[in-house]
């Protein structure tokens, strides 16, 4: 038990190591300018691209339901929060009636079959405390130990058990897909040897009421932003630098809250859109070149395409 704790102190001492590594990655996060491609969106008519998740439920052993092993109900309905932002769900916090904003016909499906077929309901609960595993940090690869799903075939989500301290702390990472696009190296991107995935702490993962403006499921909304090749909005902190999306207007400083304010040229920041810091109840938009940029690294990145026809899709 002491281990367990010690193991959890240590956690929390890297998530706060980590958030400053974030801060800092920020500033070099993002973009040079508004040029480069301009990849095509969901064309008229297009179909909807289903991708397969996984999420990995880290607990301690608690009942299902309870801490960490949150129950199957919460998960599903994150996992319908993800499809109501990304579809822009009339009815729904997702939707939005913005002129620069679309439905992005990308729908995610929680696997319904492993690699060898076998049945699954796309969620895999590990019991934390019954693995040892060497403590490599805060990072994909230290929980890819626990499991790790072909990430051509399914998207690794790991829900991760952090002290309640870390609240609103430690919200989400994720790995970033090395495309051509421009701007894709101010990702996080893996080495040849790194676990891709996106971890989400879990009192962020799903709808709660806990003390924290991230409580709507839209950490997981931003995080597979990132995973799918977008970066924050505000680029480089430069107004020279910004997101490779002309459609989002140029700041050079993160954008938290949910008051917009003058970004660069006296623009307006735009405070709905979910690849900011902004408070999850006036989040609601992926701009058009944001879509694009998605179906972008869905078309050429090897891996994230692959997803398109991955067994885990399809009953077994
Ligand atoms: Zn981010």
């Amino acid at each position: 038990m002491e281990k367990a704790n010690e193991s959890i102190q240590k956690l929390k001492k890297k998530a706060f190591k980590k958030i400053a590594l974030l801060i800092l990655l920020s500033i070099s996060s993002c973009s040079k300018s508004d040029e480069g491609v301009s990849p095509i969106g969901p064309e008229p008519g297009q179909e909807v691209s289903f991708l397969p998740v996984v999420v990995h439920i880290i607990h301690s052993g608690e009942t299902i339901g309870e801490g960490p092993n949150l129950s199957d109900e919460r998960i599903r309905r994150q996992i319908e929060i993800l499809n109501e932002d990304f579809r822009r769900k009339q009815g729904t916090r997702g939707f939005n009636d913005h002129p620069v904003s679309e439905d992005s016909k990308i729908e995610f499906v929680l696997a319904k079959q492993t690699t060898d077929g076998t049945p699954t309901n796309g969620i895999n609960r590990i019991n934390a405390d019954q693995v040892t595993i060497p403590d490599l940090g805060y990072n994909q690869n230290h929980y890819s130990q626990y499991d790790y799903w072909p990430p051509d075939q399914f998207i690794n989500i790991w829900v991760t058990p952090l002290p309640e301290s870390a609240m609103c702390l430690a919200l989400g990472e994720a790995t970033g897909p090395d495309t051509d696009l421009p701007g894709s190296e101010f990702l996080a991107l893996p080495g040849p040897n790194d676990s891709e995935g996106i971890l989400i702490n879990w009192m962020h993962f799903g709808e709660s009421d806990i003390d924290c403006h991230a409580k709507y499921g839209r950490t997981l909304t931003h995080e597979m932003g990132h995973y799918l090749g977008l970066l924050h909005t505000w680029g480089n902190k430069d107004c020279e630098s910004n997101d490779y999306c002309d459609d989002t207007p140029a700041v050079d400083e993160p954008v938290y809250g949910r008051i917009a304010f003058l970004g660069c040229n006296d623009e307006a920041v735009m405070i709905e859109n979910y690849m900011n810091y902004s408070e999850d109840d006036v989040m609601n938009v992926f701009t058009k070149n944001q879509i694009a940029r998605m179906h972008y690294v869905l078309k050429n990145h090897k891996g994230r395409k692959a997803l398109l026809n991955s067994i885990g899709l399809n009953n077994p």
